[in-house]
């Protein structure tokens, strides 16, 4: 047992089992708080569910550090796919990849949602302190009495739980942050994309084999929109179409057979052919939307909020679980640092995250423009080499953005400050120039010791 909770046992509400919840009630659990966590969906380790959110994510370094100050690397590591860079693909089917790094370690790595939250699931009830209630859902919350109504889908009944303490982990829709709202103890924004998602799949070959290069991240760049595409163990592939939600061609105009099949044959070709069940998988999977959720608050008496219900992201730096777990990480530390005060870490805790969870919301919406247009341009790859032997040059000094968001701990804000000062440096550097044999090294060394501080 880490913490002090052993001489005041406090009860922990955590509200959402998804992968930022569970993975909080082990980091609790270990401090020696007894955790109950309320989930209004079916345990997905007992009952399939239909996907709501995509199949798989990528982890990289933050999620990855998380999961290792809790032991659990060993075990999640056979559900990882290493994803070397971006496999780019042409209208015309061509491929190029480009590294995400330059480093052996510089990967990222696809994982399974539903495999990933089962072990962290399972993870915290191994502790013996845990115990999740699925099929509940919270109704609202009493923050002056620290008590939520809560409803056992099954017996149609509700329920008053006490807590102690309460932990919005109930993501971007969350209920807690609602009620703080209706209370008027905080205040959020909830900027809406104007482009949309839907997943596709490649099924893998006849003879199981991987249709398309499994160690990396495919990307259809296609301007105004894109398609991803990840890998799975099974050796299929989700594919995931980002579309503006109206235009020449969105989800609005792409509505029956005809159109998707010539969208697909014209952008797309490539992955058409290895997609089966296009039409079906096209018009029968949701439409899923996608949002910014900044919050002016996360605390209000007794309750904190964490996760993408404090700070939902768009999905193009592939983050929001990563910062979750951050998240995590963060509660751990302020709990340590101010030996379970509740009191005193739920505030530093907060103040911790707020300005990181904006840098890397800024961060996650301008990785779209690059994923689906910038990545075209052979600027891009040409700041992108110079960034590489920057890093080479002066590690101290110069690690490209992404780099420095996937592969570090640096703090999103940090990075996110630095990386706009280095994107101005490598504007200089390119003016004017097409390869990077061009570049004035000497000089490009001495503007980066002139504007950027040393990490
Ligand atoms: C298309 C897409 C791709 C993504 N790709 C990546 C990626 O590659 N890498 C990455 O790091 N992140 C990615 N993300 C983001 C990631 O999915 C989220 O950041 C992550 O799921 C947040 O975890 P969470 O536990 O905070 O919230 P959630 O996963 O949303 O979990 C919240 C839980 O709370 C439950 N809940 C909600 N309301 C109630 C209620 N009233 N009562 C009880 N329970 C409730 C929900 O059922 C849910 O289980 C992606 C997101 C999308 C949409």
């Amino acid at each position: 047992m880490i913490g002090q909770a052993a001489e005041q046992p406090k009860h922990i509400v955590i509200m959402g089992a998804g992968l930022v919840g569970s993975m909080h009630a082990i980091f609790l659990a270990r401090r020696g708080y007894q955790v109950a966590v309320y989930e209004q969906l079916p345990d997905i380790r007992k009952e399939r569910i239909s996907a709501g959110r995509s199949i798989n994510l990528a982890l990289a370094n933050r999620g990855i550090d998380a999961l290792d100050r809790l032991g659990l690397m060993a075990a999640v590591e056979p559900l990882l796919i290493p994803m070397r860079g971006r496999m780019l693909h042409d209208e015309h089917g061509e491929l190029k990849l480009q590294s995400y790094g330059q480093k052996a370690e510089e990967v990222i790595y696809s994982v399974s949602r539903a495999g990933l939250v089962s072990l962290l699931r399972d993870a915290a009830e191994a502790t013996g302190q845990v115990e999740f209630f699925f099929k509940h859902e919270c109704l609202s919350i009493d923050f002056d009495q620290n008590q939520c109504e809560i409803l056992n889908k099954p017996h149609d009944k509700k329920l008053t739980v006490h807590y102690d303490y309460l932990i919005g982990a109930d993501g971007g829709g969350s209920q807690v942050r609602a009620s703080m709202k209706a209370l008027n103890e905080t205040e959020f924004s909830a900027e809406l994309l104007d482009h949309s998602y839907k997943e596709l799949n490649i099924p893998a070959g006849p003879n199981g084999e991987f249709q398309l290069d499994k160690e990396a991240l495919h990307i259809w760049p296609r301007g105004d929109y894109m398609m991803i595409g990840l890998p799975n163990p099974d050796a299929s592939f989700t594919l995931t179409l980002f579309m503006p939600n109206e235009g020449e061609v969105s989800f609005a105009a792409i509505n029956d057979v005809a159109t998707l099949n010539k969208v697909f044959d014209e952008y797309f070709a490539d992955a058409k052919d290895l997609i089966p069940e296009l039409e079906t998988e096209y018009f029968s999977n949701p439409t899923g939307y996608l949002g910014t959720i900044r919050c002016q608050d996360w605390h209000y008496k007794s309750a904190v909020l964490t996760g993408d219900a404090a700070h939902a992201i768009v999905p193009f730096h592939g983050q929001g679980m990563n910062a979750g777990f951050e998240d995590c990480v963060a509660m751990e530390n302020a709990l340590e640092a101010h030996s379970d005060d509740w009191e005193l870490a739920m505030p530093v805790f907060v103040e911790s995250r707020m300005d990181n969870s904006n840098a890397i919301a800024d961060m996650a919406l301008e990785n779209y423009i690059e994923m689906r247009s910038t990545v075209n341009d052979p600027k891009f790859h040409l700041k992108k080499a110079i960034a590489f032997e920057l890093e080479q040059r002066l590690p101290d000094y110069f690690i490209p953005r992404y780099s420095m968001v996937m592969f570090h701990l640096i703090p999103y804000a940090e990075a996110f400050a630095r990386g706009k000062i280095q994107y101005r440096i490598l504007d200089e550097l390119t003016d004017g120039i097409s390869d990077v044999k061009q570049v004035d090294f000497d000089r490009a060394e001495r503007l980066v010791k002139q504007k950027l501080p040393r990490l």
